[in-house]
């Protein structure tokens, strides 16, 4: 029954990503896709040991590949468990600095940008779930609400958060020049909810949900 639900889920999402790929117009912008963290980097960490940016990291590689499947050419900002700092930066403190500078300077030289980052939450209390999708700018903001509701309706209905300005002290939204969108997946600290992240078909709804809302956004 629940394989039944995920290939009709799945199904719906490649039907929907065929008809909105070929309802796009020629100037759409250029994804750029940033999967968290990355290297030494390893981001937030579950209570079992799962580490955010392989997480981070799936979840892009499959939204890369769905996008190359229409005919776009998305940008990765990282496609290996790497991080893009500098080899003059020698603390893990350094490293993170210029990792997150390089990012901002790679995005920012990209012309007609659109960032999607990716990225897990965790919370001390565990009882807490659910994406959360988060803007930088009044032009991303359609997209994040879209998200958020599709989130909603095709993977978790109980997921009530709402898309929200991203809070102050995010290095790389508040720097980057282009409509950004930070895709806080789930909580690392609810077991159900890692339980479905660690899942490639999960990772891979996800994917496809951000991928038919980017084609019907841009
Ligand atoms: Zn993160």
């Amino acid at each position: 029954m629940l394989n039944r639900i995920a290939l009709n889920l799945i199904a719906l999402g490649f039907t929907l990503l065929v008809v909105f790929a070929l309802c796009r117009e020629a100037n759409a912008t250029v994804l750029v896709i940033d999967p968290g963290h990355g290297g030494e980097d390893g981001g937030a960490v579950s209570p079992y040991g799962d580490v955010e940016s392989n997480i981070n990291l799936e979840i892009s590689i499959k939204l890369k590949c769905l996008m190359c499947l229409f005919g776009d050419a998305p940008v990765m900002i990282r496609d290996t468990d790497i991080s893009i700092h500098d080899p003059k930066a020698n603390t893990l403190r350094e490293k993170k600095v210029s990792d997150l500078k390089n990012r901002v300077s790679l995005i920012n030289s990209i012309e007609d940008a659109f960032l999607i980052s990716i990225h897990q939450n965790t919370f001390t209390d565990s009882r807490y779930s659910g994406a959360h999708k988060f803007y930088n700018c009044d032009e991303s903001r359609p997209f994040a609400e879209l998200l958020q509701k599709r989130i909603r309706n095709h993977l978790d209905p109980t997921n009530t958060r709402e898309a929200k300005k991203v809070p102050k002290g995010v290095y790389l939204m508040e720097h980057v020049n282009c409509p950004a969108v930070l895709a806080e997946c789930g909580f690392l600290t609810n077991l159900r909810e890692l339980e479905q992240l660690r899942s490639p078909s999960y990772q891979l709804k996800i994917a496809a949900i951000i991928a038919s809302t980017y084609l019907t956004s841009y």
